[in-house]
């Protein structure tokens, strides 16, 4: 019970648990061995006291020097241990964290990527994961290793003299008091220091995005002075986050010292009342600055883990998402697409309520409505991108939930809007659609989406990288290599979100050609944004609000005078404005 409440907040996995539980044992011998050496020194320096001041024989050199022989190689071999236990085992556990953040990732609904900044998933993987290293192999052993073996010596010391212990550690508690009363405000600092970071970054980013707009409008100057402005807050907030947190640990670190003080203070009273002798007090005073030194060390790390728990929870919010998953036989009837009764709600706020409509297969069918409507969201759903909250979604009589997401998509093909092309050659970017497909099936997929022209206008043709994500090609070649690559896959099931980037007239021709070939037969679902090219649609569903308004064939809906017909008729008005 406890392991799993460790594990969960600092984002381990259960090898990391147990390396740390090894490495928390380690560092007690280790503590321990060093006390032991200080003990060493003690019985030396109280031989050679006694030769001194009660002239009793020196101590025998043999067992003296087998003592310290001893103690050497014991610390030795200890150490060793120690640094293998944290610092040796903690690559491991930095490799395990991303395979498994990765396999998490890789089993979680595609809608959730959606919905998180991927600049911010790949900060996870791997800023947070180095972060938690250095907690990891730095901090957890040390500062749990030291609160036992400092616990075992309080005890020790007790023994001895409980007030003399007292004096001599109360620093500890309050030193750490100090620091966790402070981790609010650590916390509120860290979170600052994150904004102005965040804040500079998005400004970098607009800038380099805008900088052609930005000096088409001579606004440079003005520009990199909010820029300046950005960064030098940040400059600010970091100095201001570092020097809290430094004084903080200072005054931690300086109250912790007092005990050297107050033992002082305590053991000189307890000798002048003939309780204790000078050298238990020597000994006291030996052991705590021993004491002081794994603390002190732990007591810098122990602000990075307040800061690191951000990280650490942001892990652990990962792998406790649900993941989709289904089985993985899909054997529909046909492929159509049935929504009955379907709900939908990204987070609290329905997007979708109660829509039920079929796409039948062989048929297109078109999703239309104003902008916010539902329309993207009602064709993620179809594909399994998210679940939906309420109702079902069949393909061929299955329940799409039940399926796994994997194995259902190799029956859809999507063509988006936003196409991600990779950094590679043309030929691969069209292959991706399927595995394994021959140079000949490429050429002819490509050929059939009308890329054929263009590709062989590029200088190495096919074999032309493409710059990323396509940034040397136009919004109409891009599309039609989208389609190749989904022509090449040849799915029953087409996702197709018609561009709302006006194409030129030639691109807009090639592109209804090649969807043409890729649409026959399939069911097809469009999310239109003009009304123009719904025109050719076998059935119409339009949205609004989140719930179908009405539905039916496009020259029915005209008839019929609802919200069709209106958008229909502003569209063509609007699109009737000329420069002439
Ligand atoms: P359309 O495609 O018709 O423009 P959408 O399906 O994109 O409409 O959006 C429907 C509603 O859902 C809108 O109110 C939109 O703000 C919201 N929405 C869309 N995507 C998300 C998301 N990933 N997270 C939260 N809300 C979203």
């Amino acid at each position: 019970m406890f392991g799993e409440a460790f594990k969960r907040k600092y984002a381990l996995t259960d090898r990391g648990v147990e390396n740390t539980k090894k490495g928390t044992f380690w560092t007690v011998i280790v503590n321990l061995v060093v006390m032991g050496g200080v003990s060493i020194l003690w019985l030396l320096m109280s031989g050679f006291m006694g030769t001194l001041t009660e002239g009793r024989a020196l101590p025998g050199a043999a067992p003296m020097m087998g003592m310290v022989v001893l103690f050497v190689l014991l610390s030795f071999v200890t150490h060793l241990q120690q640094y293998k236990a944290t610092y040796g085992l903690v690559y491991g556990e930095v490799r395990d964290t991303r395979i498994r953040l990765a396999e998490q990732l890789r089993r979680l609904p595609l809608g959730y990527f959606g919905k998180r900044d991927l600049a911010d998933l790949t900060e996870t993987i791997m800023g947070d994961v180095n972060r938690m290293e250095h907690v990891w192999s730095h901090v957890l052993g040390y500062l749990y290793g030291s609160y036992i073996s400092t616990a075992i010596i309080a005890v020790c010391l007790a023994v001895y003299d409980w007030r003399l212990a007292i004096a001599c550690l109360w620093g500890v508690p309050a030193a750490f008091g100090l620091l966790f009363g402070s981790r609010k405000i650590a916390a509120r600092q860290s979170e600052r220091m994150k904004e102005a970071a965040v804040r500079v970054s998005d400004g970098i980013q607009e800038a380099l995005e805008n900088v052609r707009e930005i000096r088409a409008s001579n606004q440079e100057e003005r520009y990199l002075a909010g820029l300046n402005q950005k960064i030098d807050e940040h400059e600010r907030i970091t100095i201001q986050g570092e020097l809290g947190t430094g004084v903080f640990v200072n005054a931690a670190s300086v109250i912790m010292r007092l005990g050297v003080a107050t033992t002082i203070l305590v053991g000189a009273d307890r000798i002048l009342s003939g309780r204790i002798d000078f050298m238990l007090l020597f000994l006291f005073l030996m052991v705590i600055t021993r004491v002081y030194a794994p603390f002190d060390q732990s007591l810098a790390l122990i602000a990075e883990v307040f800061v690191s728990q951000v990280s650490a929870d942001r892990m652990t919010e990962i792998y406790e998402t649900p993941v989709a998953e289904g089985t993985d036989a899909f054997h529909p009837q046909g492929h159509d697409i049935v929504f009955d009764h379907v709900s939908f709600a990204y987070d609290e706020k329905e997007v979708l309520r109660d829509v039920s409509f079929t796409a039948k297969e062989g048929e297109v069918t078109a999703l239309v409505g104003p902008s916010g409507s539902g329309k993207s969201t009602c064709a993620r759903l179809a594909a399994r991108l998210w679940d939906v909250t309420k109702g079902s979604i069949r393909v061929g009589g299955v329940d799409i939930s039940t399926v796994d997401p994997e194995v259902l998509l190799r029956d859809y093909s999507m063509v988006f809007q936003d196409v991600v092309l990779f950094d590679d050659t043309v030929m691969e970017n069209i292959r991706l659609g399927k595995h394994g497909a021959t140079d000949g099936e490429v050429l002819a997929a490509a050929r059939a989406a009308n890329c054929d022209a263009f590709v062989r206008r590029l200088p190495q043709g096919y074999d032309t990288p493409i710059g990323e994500n396509g940034a040397r090609l136009s919004g109409g070649e891009r599309q039609r290599i989208s389609i190749a690559r989904a022509l090449l896959k040849d799915a029953p099931i087409v996702l197709l979100d018609e561009a709302t980037a006006s194409l030129d007239v030639e691109n807009e021709t090639q592109v209804q050609k090649a969807l043409s070939r890729l649409l026959a037969g399939k069911t097809v679902l469009v999310i239109a944004h003009r009304m123009r090219t719904v025109a050719g649609a076998d059935h119409i569903i339009v949205l609004e609000n989140g719930s179908v308004a009405e539905e039916g064939t496009p020259s029915g809906l005209m008839e019929k005078g609802g919200l069709y017909r209106r958008m229909t008729e502003l569209q063509r008005e609007s699109a009737g404005w000329s420069l002439g």
